[in-house]
């Protein structure tokens, strides 16, 4: 059984700003615990789930944008118990661990000799993570160097696209997932350039055809427009089941694919 618990569901600014939804993250449990963009919110929702940040195997960022990486530095001291024990891997592109361009470095080289491993990232790179062999996916972002995972769990295949507009290699390079989860931002009346929105992440899911599509990171203008109804419309649209994720809900994949609402995880 492998657990995806989303300690937030919202993204972009102003959903970050104003916290209209938590903006922790996703928490995968594959026997190893791996916590993808912890944004702000990620500590607080830990806590309200009783997940323990020293029991963390792997911190990862995405891109450096701070609705992805804001808890990140917490979360790494967290991993390694104070930075008292010398644990745990860091991934992350080079624009979160070295800046570039518009950005400077997200993660402070202090907290970057924390971890035993840092592991940097780009599109095509293949590494292992909390026990799951990972592939970074390419991304169309405003951070350049930002990219997509897939996971390879024992539960099969689970993709992450991250944030990113459509692009053809999308299509390709999370082809198989069991699980493809996409950042929706925004929808197809509010849609931004380098974000998918709701026309594109039906498209997406459609030709992919995972068992079940999940979207998260919810920016403003689809809380106007209406989650449930995006789901609905890309449900129809590609006859693939959709779930619009709620903070602090976890879907397990084995088997079957599970979604339970805001709770405690079961003891193993
Ligand atoms: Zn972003």
């Amino acid at each position: 059984m492998t657990s995806l618990t989303f300690l937030g569901t919202g993204g972009g600014r102003f959903a970050t700003i104003y916290q209209v939804r938590a903006t922790g993250g996703i928490y995968i449990n594959d026997g190893g615990r791996l916590h993808l963009d912890p944004g702000p919110s990620a500590l607080a929702g830990m806590r309200s789930l009783d997940l323990d940040p020293a029991l963390t195997d792997c911190v990862m960022v995405s891109h450096c944008h701070p609705d992805h990486y804001g808890d990140a530095e917490m979360l790494i001291e967290g991993m390694t118990r104070g930075g008292h024990r010398h644990s745990g891997t860091l991934v992350a592109p080079r624009s979160v661990l070295e800046g570039g361009g518009r950005f400077s470095q997200a993660i402070s080289t202090y907290h970057q000799s924390l971890p035993r491993e840092v592991i940097e990232v780009a599109p095509g790179d293949r590494f292992q993570a909390a026990g799951m062999t990972v592939e970074a996916t390419p991304a169309v972002h405003s951070d350049p160097d930002g990219v997509g995972f897939r996971f390879d769990t024992r539960a099969g295949m689970i993709s992450y696209v991250g944030d990113s507009e459509i692009d053809e290699r999308l299509f390709r390079v999370h082809r198989g997932a069991r699980v493809l989860i996409i950042n929706l931002t925004c929808t197809t009346r509010t849609k931004i350039p380098m974000h998918m929105y709701t026309e594109t992440a039906a498209a997406l899911i459609s030709d992919i055809g995972p068992e079940a599509a999940v979207l998260t990171h919810f920016g403003i203008g689809v809380f106007e427009d209406g989650v449930e109804e995006q789901a609905r419309y890309i449900e129809k649209e590609s006859g693939v089941r959709t779930i619009a994720a709620e903070d602090l809900m976890t879907i397990e994949v084995g088997r079957e694919i599970v979604s339970r609402p805001a709770g405690p995880p079961p003891r193993r």
